[in-house]
């Protein structure tokens, strides 16, 4: 006997209403290294292999859910170990890229309890906001100075609130919530650097 009418349309909503539903990347395959070739990580990661794992470690810090949402709308550049770079078309096309500074990368050896550590992942945090939120270029928009700073604002928001919710579930006494007071420091050491580099 067939169906009724009803039961048969309300059976095609339930199904189409699964066929909707995000796909969910199980997380041994999300999670992948970026040494994997054509793992997320791995076609994300353009930032040398010293400098990929720590990208890699920041990436983690974003909710689960956000990173496999847009696993294959980011790429990172790093210029730590190239002299230039020219970013190809298709790249530029298919991907929100971020580009970090060479300074802004943890030494060897260093781990994530350290300042520069957690410096670093807050930049790259605070990127992946700017791209997921599209946010648009002060410059290349036109902006106007209280629209770039309600974007930095968000962007800003976002970060801390993925580090520390990272923080807090990882539950690890060594590792403290970041503070608005101790990214300020932070980015005053950048900006010597930075002097430094430029004064000689
Ligand atoms: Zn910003």
């Amino acid at each position: 006997m067939g169906k009724p009418a009803g039961v048969v349309a309300a059976l095609k909503l339930v199904s189409t209403r699964v066929m909707l539903q995000p796909r969910v990347t199980d997380d041994k395959q999300l999670y992948a290294s970026w040494r994997i070739p054509g793992s997320y990580f791995n076609r994300m990661l353009d930032c040398g292999d010293r400098y990929n794992p720590s990208v890699q470690i920041a990436l983690e810090y974003l909710p689960r859910e956000i990173l496999d949402e847009h696993k294959d709308r980011l790429a990172f550049v790093g210029m730590g170990q190239r002299d230039g770079c020219r970013l190809s078309r298709a790249l530029c096309e298919t991907r929100e890229i971020v580009v970090l500074a060479e300074r802004v990368f943890p030494r060897a050896g260093a781990d994530e309890g350290q300042p520069e550590f957690r410096y670093f992942v807050y930049v790259v945090l605070h990127e992946v906001a700017h791209a997921i939120k599209r946010h648009r270029s002060p410059l290349y928009d036109s902006l106007t100075p209280q629209q770039n700073a309600d974007q930095e604002a968000e962007a800003d928001d976002l970060a801390f609130k993925w580090f520390n919710e990272h923080i807090e579930a990882l539950a690890n006494a060594s590792l403290p919530q970041l503070s608005r007071q101790e990214i300020e420091v932070a980015k005053a050491r950048s900006r010597e650097c930075m002097e430094d580099r430029y004064n000689g």
